[in-house]
């Protein structure tokens, strides 16, 4: 009997990781298949399962089909790889080159955190030792290999497979797995993260040209749930953003916004040029703080065919980010270190979004302490995760092994969300063609999915239940 087994993102947005097996009890072996390989992040409960064998051996996984770049969906590929996996991972042409320089940053995170853990004894380990390396997740890139949306690739006689249009960032798919034996054929569908649906008056911020693909049908449905217990505001953020920067300049405060690299970042730098020449916020300096900063632009720009037309008459109208005056792409941490030394307001933009690791924490410790300043949350903020702490009114937040007080403003602009909200994604099931057989929702905290189940099985009557971290469903 094949099943699916939820190895992550079960009751919690991070560490997504779905097996497909398709053996059975009497030893035949089957095709085994990860559907996504994420990191755990946020709290240590989470974070320890990064640290764990995974309940079949990743030498006998046949392969991996990647969703998108998100950390939280690729970043335990380098330490699966490490363990003995050497099989394909599928994924489309933007995702792999947003995975070649997401892992590699990955890496040299979880190589910085061994570092601070010895020079501070923080950890029970000794010597504490990274999760994997920079060099691991380089050479772990030569493993993928580029599937085109609606290209249906065969791996078995068993499986195949095929990418859908998610649009929640550049390159995100839902993957369409057709599983058959014995004359049954069963259709799964694994969400991955959704988009905004099809409608650019309730999502202002969005980048991508559609919602994801519609008029779906499948037997299974594996769902994320991030947001399924809450609705984003429907206004333009740009008012609110030329408010917040205006009176944190005024006052001769930064703005600090935690932001991922990729997609947000541009989609809030283009906000930015045009509220500039359009004298509605003052030409400060603006920051772009990550290593991966200028090759996460020129990644955004090589896929321009897959924007919104909004976001294409934008970067017909400006150009490249990086020929704009007063905008810059720090580099190397020389680079970043000098932003701390200007005394002038800036609009400084520095990953990790969550503030869970990356040059934003050293832009935080120097500025949080300061009222003058604001700290701008533009994405989710996982619990456990110090963007969570501080945006939910933390007086005092850790950083470094020490506590940094809380006393900048802190605001956060929902619109930015890459995530379809609950009525976006009731409208999106909405279309399918028929109701799946069985809903499963994952990435989600326990709130968010159950409030979505209910949404789900009051609104469409369909059978729909929560994942359960380890859970094995079994599939016709
Ligand atoms: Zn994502």
């Amino acid at each position: 009997m094949s099943y699916i087994q939820f190895l992550g993102a079960a009751g919690v947005v991070t560490g997504s990781k779905h097996l497909i097996n398709t053996g059975d009890e009497t030893g035949r072996r089957g095709i085994q298949v990860l559907v996504d390989c994420g990191l755990f992040q946020g709290q240590k409960e989470w974070r320890e399962r990064n640290w764990q064998d995974l309940p079949v051996p990743a030498r006998e996984i046949d392969a991996v089909i990647l969703t998108h770049a998100h950390l939280d969906h690729s970043g335990w590929i380098p330490r699966l790889v490490q363990q003995g996996f050497k099989g394909p991972i599928y994924a489309t042409p933007p995702t792999i080159d947003l995975c070649g320089i997401l892992l590699p940053d990955s890496g040299h995170l979880q190589e910085e955190d061994a570092v601070f853990h010895n020079r501070f004894k923080t950890s029970k380990h000794d010597p504490a030792l990274p999760l994997y390396t920079m060099a691991a997740a380089q050479q772990c890139l030569g493993l993928f290999q580029p599937v085109q949306f609606e290209e249906t690739r065969t791996l078995s006689d068993e499986l195949s497979f095929r990418f859908v249009h998610a649009a929640h960032i550049l390159g995100s798919s839902m993957v369409e797995v057709v599983l058959s034996s014995g004359g049954n054929r069963s259709r799964l569908l694994f969400t991955g993260d959704i988009g905004r649906v099809r409608d650019s008056e309730i999502s202002p911020g969005r980048v991508l040209h559609s919602g994801p693909t519609e008029n779906e049908q499948c037997d299974f449905l594996v769902m994320e749930s991030t947001y399924g217990n809450r609705q984003h505001p429907h206004d333009d953020p740009k008012p609110e953003l030329a408010a917040l920067i205006r009176a944190t300049v005024q006052r001769g405060g930064s703005v600090v916004i935690p932001a991922f690299a990729v997609e947000r970042t541009q989609k809030l730098l283009f906000m930015l040029k045009e509220l500039m020449e359009t004298d509605q916020i003052p030409r400060v300096p603006v920051h772009a703080d990550s290593p991966m900063a200028i090759k996460a632009v020129q990644i955004f720009l090589k896929y321009s065919e897959e924007f919104s037309p909004e976001t294409k008459a934008l970067i017909e109208k400006y150009g490249s980010p990086l020929d704009w005056t007063n905008f810059y792409f720090d580099q190397t941490q020389e680079d970043s270190k000098k932003i701390n030394e200007s005394k002038y307001p800036s609009i400084i933009v520095s990953s990790s979004g969550m503030a869970t690791g990356g040059r934003v924490l050293h832009h935080l410790t120097q500025r949080l302490p300061d009222p003058r300043n604001l700290v701008l949350f533009i994405g989710f903020q996982a619990p456990g995760t110090r963007g969570y702490d501080i945006k939910n009114g933390a007086t005092e937040i850790k950083m470094f092994g020490q506590m940094v007080p809380v006393r900048a403003q802190v605001a956060a602009l929902e619109q930015f969300s890459d995530h379809a909200d609950t009525p976006e994604l009731l409208e999106w099931l909405r279309t399918f063609r028929e109701a799946p057989k069985q809903t499963y929702l994952v990435h989600g905290e326990p709130a968010a999915s159950s409030a979505l189940r209910d949404s789900i099985a009051q609104g469409l009557s369909w059978d729909v239940r929560v994942a359960a971290y380890k859970q094995k469903v079994p599939i016709a």
